[in-house]
């Protein structure tokens, strides 16, 4: 299976991630988490990346391009990949596509998750993140245990002025790829609103169908 999870952020591609790439066994690349890890590890990628990111902006497309192309050719994508963030604007799904063209590879799926504009920034902003584990929480709609709310992180751009500069940016760049794949006949919209359960119980079946 190779596919694409979309989204405005805040809508659940990272939470569903994490639940879907135990059914379908394929790695899980979010080039948001790649690109935080760079920043972490202040490596030269890392560096340009960091400033665009805190301001809720895109990072350059040659950059994310690079790094998400080199990454699903790695071995252990040649089954499959559950593409998480990736791509985010129309020369991103262009390449993605020219890439899979030569590798003779086609995509199975791409997951619009909807979510209303009016519900992501409390859904962002709420977001709070195990650095040990990896696993996503929410202060009020799925709330961390006790023991371990210390150590959870608050990404620096789940901030109000940061996601709304990353929902306009949605509708901008992001938006605009989805007749893309609608035109391919892949694209597959799920309702984003409701128990986290259901929205992958949604999801999988529409993968099934
Ligand atoms: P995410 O974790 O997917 O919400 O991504 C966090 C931030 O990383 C975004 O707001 C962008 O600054 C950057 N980013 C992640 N994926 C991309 C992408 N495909 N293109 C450009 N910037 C990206």
């Amino acid at each position: 299976m190779r596919m694409i999870l979309v989204g405005p952020p805040g809508a659940g591609k990272g939470t569903q991630a994490a639940r879907l790439i135990d059914t379908y066994r394929i790695p899980h690349i979010s080039s948001g988490d790649m690109l935080r890890a760079a920043v972490k590890e202040g490596t030269p990628l890392g560096i340009e990346a960091d400033t665009f990111m805190k301001a809720g902006k895109l990072v350059p497309d040659e950059v994310v391009i690079g790094m998400i192309l080199e990454r699903v050719a790695k071995p252990d994508c040649a089954a499959g990949f559950m593409l998480d963030g990736f791509p985010r604007t129309a020369p991103q799904a262009e390449a993605l596509d020219a890439a899979m063209r030569r590798a003779g590879v086609e995509l199975d799926a791409v997951v619009l998750i909807e979510v209303p504009d009016a519900l992501l920034e409390e859904r962002a902003c709420g977001r709070r993140t195990d650095p040990q584990t990896g696993t996503i929480y929410h202060l009020k709609y799925n709330p961390p245990p006790a023991e371990i709310v210390d150590r959870l992180v608050h990404r620096k751009d789940d901030t109000v002025e940061a996601v709304m500069t990353r929902v306009q940016k949605y509708h901008s760049e992001t938006a605009p790829i989805i007749p893309f794949y609608l035109a391919k006949g892949i694209l597959k919209r799920v309702d984003g609103v409701g128990d986290p359960d259901i929205i992958t119980q949604r999801i999988t079946a529409v993968l099934s169908s």
